[in-house]
């Protein structure tokens, strides 16, 4: 989390903008929440620049939950591509198994995730309801750079992306995406938020099971308000969008400014990584994400003690996810150019004392 988006939420933490209650104390009906709500997405809107036959979700289930609700609404129980490029799709799209008829239209696994399906192998079947593709996959840390144009591949279908840990570290070409998910816990505020963009034309297609909370055209057609929203997340993603909006880097601004700031923190990381032959990261380097590296010491029976330093010098969360190994650096929005050169300068450092 940006710290002044902390530091804000701590000063209205008992008493919101001073009308006497937190925004937890709120009634998600009332006056105030309602402000909240209609900044929080008009500042949304602004920063992606969503067009407007988009609607803007705010719900719960996280990522995971969008597993099963995005092939509820839009699969109609029909054939689902889905585009194998890491842990994160994979899982979309053995939980798509229980709604529709998913098909692997590509993957990466036999090169050990580490480089993008080529768009133009891709196997797309003529009457797939959408296209399933993790637009960041971050336990293998593959990032799309630039999103499939499913029209000029052959497909009609619309691209559905899982941006759950790269949201809003980046412009998103709208015009290629008809559904857009995340979780807000990577990019955006605290857990429980869970971000849906989607285009007017998909909704009202549910299969009848869909539970009616998840159901996206209830969801809309409510202002999501059909259930109580996650209140709390959304103000706290509110305030982050608006943290967004006003950052700057040199001339640009907003989006356009925190995406320049992510490519200097991921170039200094895998720059330093690239030259040194005591850490390797196995990704093809077009294919690697600005959120999330992966890293390997060449000696591993020195991880524990690379992670203990790091611990003393508040480089937290170093570890690897199991399924990997090794170490992963997630650089979030909120992570300040600083805190890269931080860990830069230790892992040279633990090299040297490693020689
Ligand atoms: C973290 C993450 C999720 C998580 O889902 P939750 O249900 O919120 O735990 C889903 N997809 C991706 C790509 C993620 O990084």
């Amino acid at each position: 989390m940006p710290q002044a988006v902390l530091e804000r939420a701590a000063a209205d933490m008992l008493s919101w903008q001073g009308c006497g209650m937190g925004v937890m104390e709120m009634s998600h009906r009332g006056k105030e929440f309602g402000i909240i709500l209609a900044k929080a997405e008009a500042d949304l809107r602004k920063l992606l620049s969503i067009p407007a036959q988009f609607h803007v979700l705010f719900m719960q289930g996280g990522g995971i939950g969008e597993n099963a609700i995005v092939p509820l609404n839009l699969s109609r129980g029909a054939a689902v591509d889905f585009v194998i490029s890491g842990s994160w799709s994979q899982k979309s799209f053995k939980e798509a198994q229980r709604y529709c008829a998913p098909h692997q239209a590509a993957s990466n696994a036999a090169n050990g995730h580490t480089r993008l399906p080529d768009p133009a192998q891709w196997q797309l079947s003529a009457d797939a309801a959408y296209v399933h593709v993790c637009s960041n996959e971050t336990i293998h840390g593959v990032e799309f750079q630039e999103l499939p144009d499913l029209a000029a591949l052959g497909s009609r279908a619309p691209l559905v992306i899982d941006f759950s840990s790269h949201v809003a570290s980046r412009p998103v070409d709208w015009s290629r995406v008809g559904l857009a998910f995340g979780g807000a816990q990577k990019n955006l505020g605290p857990a429980g938020l869970t971000l849906v963009v989607v285009r007017e034309d998909l909704l009202g297609h549910a299969l009848e099971i869909c539970p009616s909370a998840f159901n996206y055209k209830t969801v809309a057609d409510n202002q999501s308000m059909y259930n109580t929203p996650p209140t709390w997340g959304i103000y706290m993603a509110g305030l982050t969008f608006s943290w967004l909006l006003e950052q700057e880097e040199g001339d640009l601004q907003g989006i356009a400014a925190i995406e320049a700031r992510n490519i200097a923190k991921a170039a200094l990381l895998y720059g330093f990584i690239d030259s040194s032959d005591f850490y390797s990261n196995k990704v093809a380097p077009d294919c690697r994400s600005r959120m999330n590296v992966p890293f390997f010491l060449a000696d591993e029976s020195r991880n524990a003690a690379f992670l203990a330093g790091a611990n003393e010098r508040g480089l937290l969360q170093l570890k690897g996810h199991k399924s990997v190994g090794g170490m992963r650096a997630s650089i979030y929005n909120a992570m300040p150019l600083a805190g890269v050169q931080a860990l830069v300068d230790y892992m040279r450092e633990f090299e040297r004392s490693s020689a």
